[in-house]
């Protein structure tokens, strides 16, 4: 495959895991013979997401995802502002308002490149009347446009979407070939490689999180958090709540400048209308990215009271959190397996209802405050 490099270098990466989609995915693109709707299909870690960004690249880029040009470092900084991500904004799934916005925002132009890529994230939540408005523009885009779809299976998603798309099945990856790749692709060690797949979901993500010192960050403020939750009072788990906030926010900044650089290039041109249809989608764009945020804590929290569980059931070598390992064992002997089994029950329920739109901080106060009544109870 390196014969490949640095062309297509993205899509390379993104999918060691997946090599029958990479050799289908980089054929397509170095022919210049991509199509314009893509349906990802595969189980969660199976690297969907991760593929998708990565062919955006590839579509962007002038030499197929370099992975190195100034527009494949915004697409993987998630800022350039002809790749859009798309996620359901609704306990029912998408807004008919949010596939609106995304057909009147496909018949413009693109801003700085000369394509233009939307992502549509949990394509099965597009129901019957979102998915309607969306069929002729998914069948007939204009020029430039790429679509990919991500969904689980396709029998859950609608058939009219299904049969506009050109679908790609994704394999079930374990997370020991995750960490592998990982490892692979940055050179940490092991168990840091197994503990980024665990708090980041699969591998390119988890290679992103070990870049990244303000996702680390968060998750470091998560176990401190859990840490002090034995002896923490109300107000305490109150601040710690806040502390999280603040923590996942902070990764963001980057993407707001350039929202607000974006918004400014187009105050001239932009009817006031269309404006404000950017600044509400903009707005939309930086909620999902806090929501992911959010995600990944709530992630290192499973993790690590996983451990704590672990450690409870005398399973030596089996933590994932080695870097914190001090932190499982203070934890596990606080507290009985019904205990760490009723803390992982309240991150559950927590990432529920991030899911389902609950207020961040609202959200982790009530599992805090469970998580501590659980650890405790015995
Ligand atoms: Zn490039």
């Amino acid at each position: 495959m390196s014969s490949h490099a640095p062309e297509t270098a993205s899509l390379l990466a993104a999918l060691d895991t997946q090599p029958r989609v990479r050799a289908f995915l980089t054929r397509a693109v170095e022919s210049d013979r991509t199509s314009h709707a893509y349906l990802f299909l595969g189980a969660p870690g199976s690297g969907k997401l991760d593929a998708a960004w990565a062919l955006a690249q590839a579509i962007i880029c002038e030499s197929h995802g370099c992975g190195t040009c100034e527009a494949c470092v915004r697409v993987a900084r998630r800022t350039h502002p002809d790749v859009h991500y798309l996620a359901p904004e609704s306990v029912t799934g998408y807004l008919i308002g949010q596939t609106r916005d995304l057909i009147e925002d496909v018949a413009l132009a693109p801003i700085r490149a000369h394509a233009k890529v939307y992502i549509i994230d949990r394509a099965e939540q597009l129901r019957a009347d979102s998915a309607n408005a969306l069929l002729k523009t998914l069948e007939e885009p204009p020029r430039g446009v790429t679509f990919i779809l991500l969904g689980t299976s396709s029998e859950t998603i609608l058939p009219t979407i299904v049969s506009r798309c050109q679908c790609v099945p994704f394999r079930l990856v374990s997370p020991a070939d995750a960490a592998a790749a990982v490892a692979r692709a940055t050179g940490a060690a092991p168990e840091r490689c197994r503990m980024a797949v665990a708090v980041a979901g699969s591998p390119q993500r988890a290679v992103a999180f070990l870049k990244s010192a303000e996702r680390q960050e968060a998750r470091r403020v998560m176990v401190r958090a859990l840490d002090a939750l034995p002896h923490a009072d109300d107000l305490d788990i109150l601040n710690a709540a806040k502390e999280l906030i603040v923590a996942v926010k902070a990764p963001l900044a980057e993407v707001k400048s350039t929202q607000e650089a974006v918004l400014s290039q187009n105050a001239d041109y932009l009817s006031r209308g269309a404006l404000k249809q950017l600044e509400d989608r903009q707005k939309r764009e930086l909620n999902a990215r806090e929501r992911s945020g959010i995600m990944e804590v709530l992630a290192s929290a499973r993790s690590l009271l996983r451990d704590v569980l672990v450690v409870r059931e005398g399973i030596a070598d089996g933590i994932t959190n080695t870097d914190v390992a001090e932190v499982s064992s203070r934890l596990a002997a606080k507290t009985d397996t019904p205990g760490a089994v009723g803390a992982l029950d309240a991150v559950a329920r927590a990432e529920r209802a991030i899911a389902r739109n609950s207020t961040p901080q609202l959200t982790l106060e009530v599992m805090l405050f469970a998580i501590r009544k659980a650890l405790l109870c015995r």
